[in-house]
């Protein structure tokens, strides 16, 4: 049962092989036998998972259908859950319960989804190896000593061990689509807009989008018709219709232009990623797919800028956090700025205080011009580098990440060297662009992942490319040994 994605349980649920409580209780119970390896999962949610999928059972019954009724999944821990701890990882908020559902998950309560947990994750979504989060590391199930990439590494690790079918996620720059294919999954990052951030804790606003990780196209395009849509509380949410994924799945790739951007074989790819990508890209020109080499000039400079603007805007965010309104609160302050003080000192981890300071920075008078300004310079040209290309191409390929999946520690003791592994993936959150990463082969035991990015809206386009090239391939099937 375990084995099914989500396309497969709707069929059958639909013809009744089974009940959404059956499902529901086949995984919980696997939950609880295999993620003590993983530790992909911060909070269980038996009662609510319960009670979600008997709804969902008498809904069908009463003659009720959708691709969501009753499909069981998780929400990473910064999607606020009313009445269930919304941790973010972190420490500062491990007694915080969220008064109130996000819009992400309350519609895809209403659609019928059963949720079992929330899952672990970079501590408020700073990094990219889950090593950060305050409930441990993650593990990666391909390899149990190498980290299952981050932030979202909780519900990557959980989906590729077939402790679910799906789960949601966030990329403010990677954290759909590196995990994904550290892990073997299919992730999508929408467009900046197209799904909603109320009730999403933020971490960099301009950047932060939430989607789905599952393990092919076809599931990635269910939940992300749940996910997305039009939210009058995010003033960011654009008003546009949202179409029917699924049915853009089949659309032929005869005569698709795909750009290569030449600056993505670079020096710092591994040599068998580059491969990869490379019989990933004749897989689609069997398809009728026409291959167009382009640029990207300004990619160079999209990490400097990505590492100001993200902390900058973090450590805005973060401010909310002071030991009075949320979260942890020191014992015994002296005085008010005591209270702050230590309240934030003892809250936080290493990787967030060290992002507040970066961002506090970068934003103080005197440094402004110096960073943050010329970050959003750089940022503006990256956009313009992807608006130039699309007017050639109609999507853009390359590899998801510079390397595999790396050793647990490996990259802890060294930020930047853990930043530089972002750098396929962060020009799409710079732009707002929706990007996906979709397996396409091994090295060394472990999955890599190839992204494709298209233009504003044109998720369906990306759910259709990678749809096909699943249809005509089978690295997504392949499951990890003991799982
Ligand atoms: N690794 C990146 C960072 O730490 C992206 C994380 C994310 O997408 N949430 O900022």
């Amino acid at each position: 049962m375990h084995h099914m994605t989500l396309a497969e349980i709707a069929r059958g649920l639909a013809d009744k092989k089974f009940s959404s409580e059956e499902l529901t209780q086949t995984l919980l119970a696997r939950i609880v036998q295999l993620d003590p390896q993983l530790n992909s999962f911060i909070s269980l949610t038996e009662e609510l998972a319960l009670s979600q999928a008997k709804a969902a059972d008498a809904r069908r019954a009463n003659g009720e259908s959708g691709a969501l009724l009753g499909a069981p999944i998780a929400h990473k821990d910064l999607f606020c859950t009313q009445g269930i701890r919304t941790s973010c990882g972190s420490k500062m908020l491990d007694n915080f319960k969220a008064p109130y559902d996000a819009t992400v998950v309350a519609k895809l309560a209403a659609a019928g989804a059963v949720t079992l947990g929330k899952t672990n994750m970079d501590e408020f979504a700073m990094g990219s190896a889950n090593e950060s989060s305050y409930y441990g590391a993650v593990k990666n199930p391909w390899n149990l000593e190498h980290v299952p990439g981050g932030s979202s590494g909780g519900s990557a690790a959980a989906v590729a061990a077939r402790l679910l079918p799906a789960a949601t996620a966030t990329d403010t720059g990677g954290s759909i689509r590196q995990p994904a294919a550290f892990t073997n999954l299919t992730g999508l990052k929408p467009t900046y807009g197209r799904v909603s951030r109320w009730g999403m804790i933020a971490y960099a606003s301009s950047l932060d989008q939430g989607g789905p990780l599952a393990r092919t196209a076809e599931d990635c395009a269910i939940l992300l018709q749940g996910m997305a849509g039009f939210d009058p509380n995010d003033s960011t949410s654009i008003d546009e219709p949202v179409p029917d994924y699924s049915a853009s799945l089949n659309g032929s790739l005869q005569g698709l232009r795909i750009g290569v951007p030449k600056e993505y074989f670079s020096a710092g790819l591994d040599p068998r990623i580059a491969e990869l990508t490379h019989n990933s890209i004749k897989a689609l020109e069997k398809l009728g797919a026409v291959i167009k080499p382009i640029s990207l000039p300004n990619m160079q400079h999209a990490i400097p800028a990505y590492y100001v603007i993200a902390p900058a805007e973090a450590s805005s965010n973060l401010s909310r956090f002071d030991g009075v309104r949320f979260g942890y609160r020191c014992e015994n302050p002296d005085n008010l700025m005591d209270l702050y003080k230590r309240s934030r000192g003892e809250g936080f981890g290493a990787e967030v205080q060290r992002r507040i300071m970066v961002g506090a920075y970068a934003l103080s008078a005197g440094y402004y011009d110096a960073y943050y300004l010329k970050a959003q310079k750089i940022r503006r040209l990256v956009k313009n580098d992807f608006m130039a290309a699309f007017n050639e191409v109609d999507i853009i390929l390359g590899p998801t990440t510079p390397n595999p999946a790396w050793k647990l520690g490996a990259k802890s003791s060294d930020p930047v060297a853990e930043y530089l592994e972002d750098v396929y993936t962060i020009t799409a959150n710079l732009a707002g662009l929706p990007g996906l990463s979709m397996p396409a082969g091994f090295v060394d035991g472990l999955p890599v992942g190839v992204q494709l990015l298209a233009p504003y809206f044109q998720e369906g386009r990306l759910l259709n490319v990678a749809h096909q090239y699943q249809l005509n391939t089978d690295w997504h099937t392949r499951t990890p040994t003991g799982f």
